[in-house]
């Protein structure tokens, strides 16, 4: 792993390193190569451009950690003109639908209290329904390790009336092969990925191998299972093993899907596209990028570089 990883992911949730960053006028220049913009108007072009290349999209409204109704309520509204606006986006011809929502929900209100979970949930509700009417589909992102079961327990309340909804799985987590066995068995569409968020020992999987031989096991039982897995990584090595299962479960494109992050491996996006893979971008937006963007530095010292390169030059 980057040494620097557990002191950047601290980072992320620091009030005063925020403030320190969100104030630098640099911001632009970084924050867009991971981040569509800030508001609706900005993403759309960015939005058409990769439909157009015949990359499907994932979209999310960047926020986490509502600490009051209010913000959960706004979430909601957002997401609402945003199934609007997606709809109405001139989408290719794909097997399964091209454009796609991302959730987080704790954005939803899930750590309000006591009641956090089932308003979370009652929001997804609303979102399900609404991306329904628009054949537009819904993936709820893994967050850290204390949601994982609310979130799952979200997913499984609403599974039954939206079978199209999805769930992230992180392979750190320990947990995570006996949880796609159980997710797979009951045909849900699982977005692997190997997770970005600092754990502990006792949750998770802290050296690389270990989360990559995770990956590899939960690819296989995902690949062999019911489900629609959404292989969410960058890694040659894992795209490679996902070519083999594919060839193995005989699955086709149509049967699973490769996503990557907005911004990273371009190329890697278009070569998987022409040679005619599914392949989906996640593509966030809003003004409330500063948790995303750490994670994406702690990921790659070069995001780190990059970005300090940046602050060095404008500052
Ligand atoms: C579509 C999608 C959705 C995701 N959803 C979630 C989620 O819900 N919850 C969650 O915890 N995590 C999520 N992640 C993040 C994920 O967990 C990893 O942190 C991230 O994808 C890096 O892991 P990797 O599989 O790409 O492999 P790595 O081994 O980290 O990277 C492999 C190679 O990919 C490239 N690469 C990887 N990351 C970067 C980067 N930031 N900048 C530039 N190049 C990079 C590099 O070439 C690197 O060598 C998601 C990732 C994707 C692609």
């Amino acid at each position: 792993m980057n040494p620097l990883r557990p002191v950047i992911l601290a980072a992320a949730g620091s009030g005063r390193m925020k403030n320190a960053v969100t104030r630098v006028p640099l911001t632009a220049a970084v924050v867009r190569r991971f981040v569509a913009g800030e508001t609706r108007g900005e993403l759309a072009p960015v939005a058409r451009d990769l439909l157009a290349s015949g990359r499907m999209i994932s979209v999310d409204f960047l926020g986490e950690y509502t600490t009051e109704q209010s913000m959960a309520n706004a979430a909601v509204a957002e997401y609402m003109s945003l199934i609007d606006d997606l709809a109405a986006l001139e989408a290719p011809h794909t097997l399964v639908p091209a454009v796609e929502v991302s959730v987080k929900l704790s954005a939803l209100g899930q750590s309000l209290g006591a009641d956090g979970p089932a308003i979370a949930t009652e929001n997804l509700h609303k979102l399900c329904v609404k991306a329904a009417e628009s054949r537009v589909w819904v993936t709820v992102d893994a967050e850290d390790h204390t949601t994982t079961d609310q979130t799952l327990d979200t997913v499984r309340q609403l599974h039954p009336e939206f079978p199209w909804l999805a769930v992230a799985v992180q392979t750190y987590q320990r947990s995570a092969e006996d949880r796609c066995r159980r997710l797979t068995a009951a045909g849900t569409r699982i977005r692997l990925c190997k997770g970005a968020y600092q754990e502990p020992d006792t949750v998770a999987y802290q050296r690389r191998p270990d989360v990559d031989a995770s990956y590899l096991r939960c690819l296989n039982v995902l690949m062999r299972g019911e489900g629609y897995p959404m292989i969410a990584s960058h890694d040659p090595s894992m795209i490679a093993a996902t070519l083999v299962e594919a060839a193995g479960s005989r699955r086709c494109p149509g049967d699973f899907e490769f996503q990557m992050l907005y911004g990273i491996r371009d190329p890697e996006q278009r070569r998987l596209t022409e040679e005619g893979h599914a392949l989906r971008v996640y593509l966030p937006y809003g003004t409330q990028w500063y948790g995303y963007l750490m994670r994406r530095l702690a990921e790659r010292p070069a995001n780190l570089a990059f970005f300090l390169r940046a602050l060095a030059e404008r500052g």
